[in-house]
């Protein structure tokens, strides 16, 4: 279970249920109920006495944070049920009626929703605006469903601004799951993961030691100064989104860059061009341009290690 790549501050709330009990298929987004910034949304959480959270809080400049961990059950929509299954986010609003959002914060809203959907898995985000449909509706693999606070207590949350906007967040996350990222680049763009950048070789070569050593297919290439150690080379964003989350996940501070280096072989002996070349009938080099890429970036000559694959089969 991973958080969010797109939370630029974290401060977490001791007020939690730990690991859910169900599985993320509904998102709640609510009203925090004054223009705050993201720190100040986390701060309403961080004492106990409180008996509140959310998972991600939005502030008013569209700044994301985290309070509680994804894979844990928030305090935050007055209900059990839902809290077990949803990803809560508090949005930054006005302090009365309707309760009006920044333009930042829906923007990251509906990034946040793609993200939080991506990463669990669904393709669909649904919002029926309707309570009994809603909580009755068992959704399916690949949906991902909104629910609201006021269903579960006495509450105008998210606020009528926002409510009356969630037919089109939904609408805009579909929209961006099925197509925009996940589709691949028409000109010839990848997308890697970058876990690091130094500019003292060894210290490269020990990183990308740690980077495979947490299982990953990882490579270093030179490029303004430094050795960068990257992972993945992908033409379709979302696949990169996903690398960047498992890399996370492991603990390394990673992102996704799209610059190109000057491959630098690491450390440890390259393999020979004949166990290369079985390695890449056996699969592990992956197909056609991602392939070349990949021996290039590692070090190896593509068209000798082809020649040799030929020779083999
Ligand atoms: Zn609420």
């Amino acid at each position: 279970m991973s958080n969010s790549s797109l939370v630029s501050y974290t401060l977490l709330s001791p007020n939690h249920s730990g690991k859910r009990t169900h599985s993320i298929d509904r998102i709640t987004p609510h009203c925090v109920v004054g223009q705050l910034s993201a720190a100040s949304i986390c701060g309403c959480f961080t004492s106990p006495d409180r008996e509140a959270s959310c998972n991600y809080g939005i502030g008013k400049d569209g700044q994301i944070a985290l309070c509680v961990d994804e894979g844990n059950r928030s305090w935050c929509s007055s209900s059990n049920a839902n809290d077990q299954r949803a990803v809560t986010i508090e949005c930054a609003s006005d302090k009365e009626h309707p309760y009006a959002m920044t333009d930042a914060v829906y923007q990251s809203l509906i990034k946040l929703c793609v993200d939080i959907c991506r990463r669990n898995g669904k393709n669909k985000l649904l919002w029926f605006g309707d309570k009994d449909k809603t909580l009755a509706y068992e959704p399916k693999a690949g949906e991902m469903v909104l629910t609201v606070h006021r269903w579960f207590a006495n509450k105008a949350c998210p606020g009528d601004w926002l409510y009356s906007r969630l037919g089109d967040l939904a609408a805009k996350v579909t929209a961006q799951l099925s197509s925009g990222a996940s589709t691949p680049s028409t000109d010839g763009t990848l997308y890697r993961v970058q876990a690091g950048a130094f500019k003292n070789k060894e210290n490269a070569d020990r990183q990308l030691e740690k980077i495979k050593a947490a299982g990953f297919d990882t490579y270093m290439v030179q490029a303004g100064g430094y050795y960068k150690i990257q992972v993945g080379a992908y033409s379709v964003k979302a696949n990169a989104e996903n690398m960047l989350a498992k890399v996370k996940a492991a603990g390394f501070d990673a992102f996704i860059t799209t610059e190109q280096g000057q491959a630098v072989s690491s450390t440890p002996a390259k393999k020979s061009i004949d166990e290369i070349a079985r390695e890449v009938i056996r699969g592990d080099w992956g197909n056609g341009r991602d392939r070349k890429n990949r021996l290039t970036a590692a070090g190896y000559d593509y068209d000798a290690v082809q020649a040799r694959v030929n020779q083999l089969l």
